[in-house]
């Protein structure tokens, strides 16, 4: 099994060479990167979670703290069986870059429970999103750490947490949590900020390659928030979305799919691999696997689902001309290498899929003030950010003769090894 810590690692040393040369104390810069390659912080926790049955169960629980150089903390909280401490360590380390590449002042973190969210009843999911909260509290706060949604969580959790966090602390802070509902003081245009913001990427990657929408060919893997936005978004946008697959599997169309046909289809029936019996739309889409989805001659394969979804077994089966990672982590960093000699285009996910903690840096904004925007004014001030970051890591790529990856993350580690320095912690 791939360890997600050490793909992130192992991404830091990637550019520490072509780094090097911009600083003149070589060794001040080394001991921020070796800092760099470590969680400053690592919670465990055990979450005693009372079942509706009446018995007990325990809940392993985790927040990964890695720099708060640039500002608070700030990262998702995760609800999935596969959430380990290498992951939410991977994680934050990501979120750091993140928050670097777009030029929000936050640092890294990320939380997670290791449950199946499935298993438990709504009251449940509600007594362990209070309990893991409660027992965050000292470590979390507007000025500290702003945790947000992830896989399987969302508004809900968060409005939760808030209350949990609000009654153990004594006093209002809708700033400690963004992903919240708007009704309790989440930011417009919150919802679709990922996808939006990938397809913001998308359009300055297409101007400078000279597609046009309509003859971009796009295969998304996964249909959660981010990859039915993106789809839905791009779309609308006049890009031909031919593929798109949840964990059961995918549908295909080499004209393009109904998303919107598609995500009521899927809310009926729950999973696209039901399309095979639902004879009336047999005619309309090809079911095909998720591997068969990543290996499509498409013009621009958007991982979207998990972590390390192209590896060294897959890459070389990847005939889209350009990725664009939404998901975090997709690609492990020898299917990179195997990606960048085939000559493909990895538009990395700290660029990518940054619009959702740019709206969530939006929504922290709004709540520290207490004046809230309109959906216009969000998703305006979303582009402006997402173009900016596009145009500095296109700069260096071309000037370094790097990939895109390399780029983010030496743009970003300066960012973080100058705000330490700054700091004195070198
Ligand atoms: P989600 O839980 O809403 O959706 C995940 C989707 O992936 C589901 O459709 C699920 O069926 C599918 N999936 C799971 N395993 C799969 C597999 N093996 N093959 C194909 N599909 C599979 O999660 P999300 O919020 O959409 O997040 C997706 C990814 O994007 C994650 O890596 C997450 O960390 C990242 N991300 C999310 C946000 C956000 O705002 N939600 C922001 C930045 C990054």
């Amino acid at each position: 099994m791939t360890s997600a810590f050490a793909n992130a690692k192992k991404q830091i040393d990637d550019i520490t060479s072509i780094m090097e040369s911009e600083y003149q104390d070589k060794k001040k810069f080394q001991k921020a990167v070796k800092l760099l390659k470590k969680p400053e912080k690592v919670i465990s926790l055990s979450l005693s979670l009372r079942k509706d049955n009446g018995k007990t169960v325990k809940f392993k629980a985790y927040r990964s703290q890695h720099n708060n150089a640039r500002g608070p903390y700030k990262g998702g909280i995760r609800f999935h069986p596969n959430v380990s401490e290498d992951e939410v360590k991977a994680l934050s380390t990501w979120m750091s870059i993140k928050c670097a590449v777009v030029g929000i002042p936050f640092g890294g973190a990320k939380g997670g429970i290791v449950v199946d969210p499935g298993e438990l009843s709504i009251p449940e999911l509600q007594r362990l999103s209070t309990l893991y909260a409660q027992k965050l509290a000292s470590n979390i706060g507007p000025w500290k750490d702003v945790p947000a949604p992830d896989v399987n969580t969302g508004g809900r959790e968060m409005g939760w947490m808030l209350e949990s966090y609000e009654k153990k602390v004594g006093f209002q802070a809708p700033a400690t949590f963004t992903g919240k509902p708007i009704e309790l003081g989440g930011s417009q245009g919150r919802t679709e900020a990922t996808g939006l913001g990938g397809l913001y990427i998308l359009q300055n990657y297409i101007h400078l390659v000279g597609w046009h929408p309509s003859r971009v060919k796009i295969a998304v893997q996964g249909f959660g928030n981010v990859g039915y936005w993106f789809a839905k978004l791009a779309s609308a946008a006049g890009y031909k979305v031919v593929a798109i697959s949840d964990s059961s599997g995918g549908v295909y169309n080499s004209g393009g799919l109904n998303i919107d046909n598609l995500a009521r289809f899927k809310e009926e029936y729950g999973s696209f691999t039901e399309l095979r019996i639902q004879s009336k739309f047999k005619s309309k889409y090809k079911i095909i696997t998720n591997e068969e989805l990543l290996g499509l001659k498409v013009d621009v394969l958007v991982p979207a689902a998990l972590e390390n979804a192209i590896t060294i077994t897959n890459a070389k089966n990847i005939k889209a001309k350009t990725i664009l990672e939404m998901a975090n982590g997709p690609t492990t960093p020898e299917a990179d290498k195997i990606l960048i000699e085939k000559g493909i285009d990895v538009i990395p996910d700290v660029l990518c899929n940054a619009g959702g903690v740019t709206v969530s840096y939006f929504e922290w904004v709004q709540n520290l003030s207490g004046y809230y925007w309109g959906v216009v004014e969000v998703n305006e001030k979303l582009k402006k950010i997402m173009d900016q970051a596009f145009s500095e890591i296109y700069e260096m790529k071309r000037k370094k003769n790097i990939s895109y990856r390399k780029s983010a993350y030496a743009l970003a580690v300066k960012k973080i090894v100058d705000a330490m320095m700054l700091r004195g912690r070198v």
